[in-house]
């Protein structure tokens, strides 16, 4: 099964000649950028498969370090055994892991699964929380997962910083920085509210499918004349 990449460092593309401040996308820029992201695709969602909060969070669980295609193929099983907090503690370790042994680290994720499904059961009623501080208290559950459950499932403005939006955001000099954490903190503050809600899902899909890793598709960007990455192909 292939896995995504670990975040490594990106080379942030050096301001133009006789333009300062040019390795960033200046406020009318990113208007721009998110108006044609916009534009291409009015609703971006994600690619992972899921029924209600609880197997949207449950999915992303199960994408770290695993292709979203991967996950899907094995969540349909998992899910019709078990959509729910208290049906997946019910289900159990050993079959869950069964059920998603074909995903990588598919040990350690039956045991955050069961264990996160108890943990909802006995502390938030079955209910997947709203709150970040809940969900980063569960097993198996990172920043980055919070933030995808609450801007998913729940429409907050939240923008997850994986490896694409990583890569992304420092090429563009959309939100160039040297961390997830940096670059989610400038998000944040350079992103329009008004595509905030969508922000995550058009850098992701963008960064699979045309900015990707190993050899960007610049030819074809909608975005190409915006952007600051000096190795651009074609
Ligand atoms: S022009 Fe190339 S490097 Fe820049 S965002 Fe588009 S695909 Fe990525």
């Amino acid at each position: 099964m292939p896995r995504k990449p670990a975040l490594k460092a990106v080379s942030v593309a050096p301001a133009k000649p006789g333009a300062p401040g040019a390795s960033r996308l200046s406020a009318d820029e990113i208007a721009e950028l998110f108006r044609r992201f916009a534009a291409a695709n009015p609703a971006p969602t994600t690619e992972l498969h899921y029924t209600n909060p609880f197997t949207l969070l449950v999915a992303v669980v199960l994408s770290a370090q695993a292709t979203d295609a991967g996950v899907n193929k094995a969540t349909p099983a998992l899910f019709a055994a078990a959509d729910t907090p208290a049906r997946m503690a019910a289900l159990g370790e050993d079959r869950v892991r069964d059920l998603i042994k074909t995903i990588g680290l598919f040990r350690n994720k039956a045991k955050n699964v069961v264990a996160l499904s108890e943990q909802l059961v006995a502390r938030h009623g079955g209910e997947v929380p709203r709150q970040r501080e809940a969900l980063e208290a569960l097993p198996g559950v990172g920043r980055k997962t919070a933030n995808v459950v609450l801007n998913t499932a729940f429409g907050e403005p939240t923008i997850a910083v994986d490896t694409h939006l990583f890569r992304v955001s420092n090429r563009l000099g959309l939100a160039p920085g040297k961390t997830p954490l940096a670059v989610e903190a400038e998000l944040e503050r350079v992103v329009p509210d008004a595509f905030k809600p969508n922000a995550h899902h058009w850098l992701i899909l963008h960064g699979r499918y045309v900015c990707k890793a190993q050899k960007p598709d610049c030819p074809h960007c909608l975005v190409r004349d915006l952007c600051r990455f000096p190795d651009k192909t074609g």
